[in-house]
């Protein structure tokens, strides 16, 4: 008897040397054998007749080999077999197919699957058919009659799952229809269901041992639209199943997070007056609705651990300037960490400039500053000196002690996923532990450093009774710039409260979006000089996305130098790329800001946090090259003044079929989540991010795009079993179920603690 926990090994058929392919494509036990799920299958219980065939269909027809061979074409060998039932007949034919030249003999039965048309005489035919062959007509030794081979055969007379094939088509299709047959008859009766009784009838689930069965071997009643799309039955149990336990980790990992001490922070008037004393504008409804979210997690009595997701321009900025003003007017130091330096400068100048009327004391750390500075900088933060710290996230995370650390903005930009920031917030977890003085009362107004006092907290006398008490620890705000599909930020962010900023800010004109081909440049120069003319900026941004590539950035250089001396000779243009050094790239962004420059060239480096509301025109050369999110994120650089505002997209030589599609709903539509949702279909959830070490979770039988409405009912009935025992579910069963997750994390995610 095998069990799901068996090693592949000790299946019949799988001997070392297979278990190491196996082992290749995750199958390691049983329960993997058996969660190697068919990508698609085939109805050989009611093949189609060759005489009914329409042009067009996808069909599968069992059909006897009559004749093959192997043609050469000026261009390229062609392998042609014909295949008969009766008299009715169906060619198929292989390119380069002279591979099959001894595959097929007079008499086999085949199974033929393909797109069905018609040749130029009129006869059916199918082009590259997948094929299998069923029955060896003269096997030696063989006294069975093909129909008796056909009638205890796994190929034909049910629905026939097909597999992807492993080692390089040595595992074919076949054999692992084989192997997975095996198992299940071998496989134990019964398999206890870690799934409590409740949520199963809610969501009605079949049982685990009968889901392995049916998946792969589909009751002849089962609708083969259902089975193509993953919606049987079998299939809702073991994408629930997988979906549910990743929830159930993620859930859980919330409400611990929540047991955590965290700072009361206090919403008071002296708060309130300095939010306002800030505040340029009205808040659109969306900033105060997310401001609140934002702030009655700070006053709660645990640790925020917030997602705040918006659109580029939404006007995040100001939502997490506002929470740190919560914090340092409760005493507290805030910590913003960027992704890239040039992000980290330009959200310092948005603090000095936003955060003036405050007198707080805002320090920028980066790399770049000389060793003395920093040095200088850290003391500065230890000493509760500075109130916000600005750096990038290594930075930050590096060795700075912070005297009294209360909330942690981390401006994503999608570089963690939910895995590697389990991580990180252990990791600082670990060093905000700490003893504490039983003094933790607030600062008054007046004892903020920038009116020159020290902090008061600091400065407290150690307590009369010390005692290891565990530290507050710090709220946490999560930003992110591009728009996530929901179903992707329900797996990235799981553990995380989400607040969107679906809202732009007023009096904005929709950006126009056009794409033009490199032949007509002049036309494109003369329409961004009206716009300079009429006293406009304008980005023209060239495709050097790694800042190593040699070539691309010569190239854009080279473009610079053109533009200036011939097109734009009546105007300041400017050059930014990743190669200048910090304080040049500083200068040349002031300068733009300050209206110096009239025109900005420049590499992707612009891609984040500039503001330049005057700037009306963006123009992309080699759009193709660029990836649809950062198309987007480029984009978003425009279109924040009340003059209108437009994105030329320029193409150079031949388009791929996906570029088509990028460029089309870049000019279709400016929502950020359609946008978004789009490339992750174009993508896949492992590119999404652009890195491979995203983060995401990888899962056996789900998928994220095909399975988000599963995933939605994941999530709510993890959170309805995190929430504790009920009348329907029981606490053992609560129990069964964390421990059957904790042991799932474990196997699946490596060293992720959770719970
Ligand atoms: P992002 O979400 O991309 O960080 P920003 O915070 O940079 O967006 O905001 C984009 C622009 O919109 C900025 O110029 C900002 O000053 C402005 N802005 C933000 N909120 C409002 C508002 N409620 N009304 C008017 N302008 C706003
Ligand atoms: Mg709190």
């Amino acid at each position: 008897m095998l069990d799901l926990a068996t090693s592949v090994q000790f299946v019949k058929g799988v001997g070392p040397r297979v278990s190491e392919v196996l082992a290749a494509k995750g199958i390691n036990t049983v329960d993997d054998l058996l969660h190697y799920l068919p990508f698609r299958y085939e109805d050989r219980l009611n093949p189609r007749g060759i005489a009914e065939l329409r042009p067009g269909e996808m069909a599968t027809v069992i059909a006897e080999v009559r004749t093959s061979g192997l043609f050469r074409t000026r261009r390229m060998p062609i392998f042609q077999m014909t295949a008969g039932q009766g008299r009715a007949r169906l060619k198929c034919m292989w390119f380069n197919g002279a591979y099959l030249k001894d595959r097929f003999k007079p008499g086999q039965m085949v199974a033929l699957y393909g797109k069905v048309d018609v040749d130029r005489k009129g006869e059916m035919q199918i082009v590259q058919p997948q094929f299998e062959i069923l029955g060896e007509a003269t096997e030696e030794g063989s006294t069975d009659t093909t129909e008796q081979k056909l009638a205890n055969s796994l190929e034909v007379g049910r629905i026939v799952p097909i597999y992807e094939s492993a080692g390089q088509g040595k595992l074919t299709s076949r054999w692992f229809r084989r192997i997975i047959r095996a198992t299940l008859d071998n496989l134990v009766p019964e398999i206890p269901d870690p799934i409590p009784g409740s949520v199963r009838n809610r969501v009605g689930l079949i049982a685990p041992r009968q889901a392995l069965a049916e998946v792969h071997w589909p009751d002849p009643g089962e609708s083969l639209q259902n089975l193509q799309s993953s919606r049987t039955p079998a299939h809702l149990r073991l994408i629930f199943e997988e979906l549910f336990f990743l929830e159930l980790g993620l859930e859980l990992k919330r409400r611990q997070q929540k047991a955590h001490t965290g700072i009361s922070f206090r919403l008071n008037d002296a708060v309130r007056a300095a939010i306002k004393k800030i505040l340029p504008f009205h808040p659109t409804a969306a900033q105060k609705r997310v401001l609140k979210e934002i702030a009655s997690d700070m006053e709660k009595p645990f640790p925020m651990r917030r997602l705040l997701q918006g659109d580029v321009g939404s006007g995040k900025t100001i939502v997490a300037f506002e929470a740190a003003i919560i914090a340092i007017e409760n005493g507290y130091q805030v910590a913003l960490m960027a992704p890239t330096e040039i992000l980290a400068q330009q959200h310092y100048f948005s603090a000095r400039r936003i955060l003036e009327p405050t007198g707080y004391r805002i320090v920028l750390l980066t790399g770049s500053l000389e060793q003395d500075r920093k040095r200088e900088i850290r003391r500065h933060i230890a000493q509760g000196n500075a109130h916000l710290v600005i750096g990038t996230h290594a930075l930050i995370e590096e060795k700075v002690e912070f005297a009294k650390l209360g909330v942690v903005i981390v401006d994503e930009q999608h570089r963690f996923g939910v895995m590697q920031r389990f991580k990180l917030m252990k990791k600082s977890a670990e060093g905000t532990e700490e003893t504490v003085s039983g003094d933790l009362r607030p600062w008054s107004p007046d004892s903020i450093p920038g009116n020159g006092q020290p902090t008061t907290a600091l400065a407290a006398p150690a307590s009369n009774y010390p005692q290891k008490v565990e530290a507050p620890e710090p709220d946490v705000l999560v930003m992110t710039a591009t728009p996530i599909p929901r179903t992707l930020a329900l797996t990235l962010y799981g553990d995380l409260d989400i607040s969107m900023l679906d809202e732009m800010p007023p009096g904005r004109t929709p950006i126009v979006t056009r794409r033009v081909p490199d032949e007509r440049s002049p036309e494109v120069w003369d329409f961004v000089r009206k716009q300079l003319v009429a006293g406009h900026q304008a980005y023209i941004v060239y495709p050097v996305i790694e800042e190593s590539e040699e070539n691309e950035l010569k190239a854009a250089i080279k473009m610079f130098r053109l533009l200036r001396e011939r097109v734009f000779q009546s105007h300041h243009v400017g050059l930014l790329h990743g190669r200048l050094d910090p304080a040049e790239k500083d200068r040349v962004m002031a300068e733009f800001q300050k209206r110096e420059i009239d025109v900005l060239v420049s590499t992707t480096v612009i891609e984040v946090g500039v503001d330049v509301p005057n700037a009306t025109v963006m123009v992309v050369e080699h759009a193709e090259r660029f990836g649809l999110a950062q198309l987007h994120q480029l984009r978003g650089r425009i279109g924040r003044g009340a003059a209108k505002s437009y994105c030329i997209l320029m193409t150079g030589g031949k388009v791929s079929e996906e570029g088509e599609r990028r460029l089309d709903a870049m000019v279709r539509t400016n929502d950020g989540f359609q946008i978004a949702e789009l490339d992750l279909e174009l993508r896949g959830p492992g590119e999404f991010f652009g890195t491979r070490q995203a983060g995401i979770p990888s899962f056996r039988v789900a998928n994220l795009i095909r399975d988000r409405d599963i995933l939605e009912l994941a999530k709510r009935e993890a959170a309805a079993v995190v929430a504790g025992p009920t009348q329907e579910t029981s606490q053992e069963e609560i129990t069964r179920a964390l421990r059957y997750m904790r042991q799932r994390w474990r196997n699946t995610y490596g060293l992720v603690e959770v719970g």
